[in-house]
């Protein structure tokens, strides 16, 4: 059985970023609805009891799409602090950040974009290769990128459930505003582990 994910910050942390009204409904109602679903789908399933990244890995249909929205929304909300983080990245990661795309101010142009042009519902990635090459990819829907081999780093929601409450239609300023709330501190981590 999985568990929806406890927020590492209170509801109203993120705010005005991100409002406690969309967390009430992202994490509590259109997150929990994930984890229920696959905990019903995963019963009497031979999948049921593996990591979530490898029912990711193995799952086809529904039960791929709610396990991988699961994983894709732990990503997301845990990559955010709630307190005044890292606002920029250091070391190993800055340095690919900068190899791979010329600066921190040119990878976030590019990874607001491809989040910003992603037809209907999905996610932007950032992610590292297995010699740690970063890439920026677009998945639809519930993909991720470990599907693709990568190691996912930093993620925005580009459906619309992520933004609708606080910025309706406007698509590139929640994403433009969603750099005020990563914590570089957690992505690094994830990089260097
Ligand atoms: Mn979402």
């Amino acid at each position: 059985m999985f568990e929806l994910m406890a927020l590492p910050y209170a509801p109203e942390a993120l705010e005005p970023v991100i409002s406690k009204e969309t967390i009430a409904f992202h994490h509590g109602k259109h997150l929990a609805a994930y984890v229920n679903n696959l905990n019903a789908l995963l019963e009497g399933n031979p999948l049921a009891g593996l990591p979530l990244e490898e029912i990711v890995l193995k799952a086809e249909g529904g039960m791929l799409n709610n396990a991988g929205q699961i994983l894709n929304h732990e990503l997301y909300f845990g990559q955010f602090s709630g307190k005044l983080g890292k606002t920029a990245p250091t070391g190993k990661l800055v340095e690919a950040i900068v190899r791979d795309f010329g600066s921190f101010e040119a990878f976030k142009e590019e990874f607001q974009k491809k989040g910003a042009t992603l037809f209907g519902s999905g996610w932007v990635w950032l992610s590292a290769d297995k010699d740690g090459k970063l890439v920026i990819t677009q998945e639809a829907n519930a993909a991720n990128p470990i599907q693709k081999g990568l190691k996912p780093l930093l993620t925005f929601d580009v459906w619309e459930h992520a933004y609708y409450l606080d910025y309706q239609n406007r698509r590139p300023d929640h994403l433009a505003a969603l750099w005020q709330i990563v914590d570089w501190t957690i992505i690094e981590d994830r990089y260097i582990k």
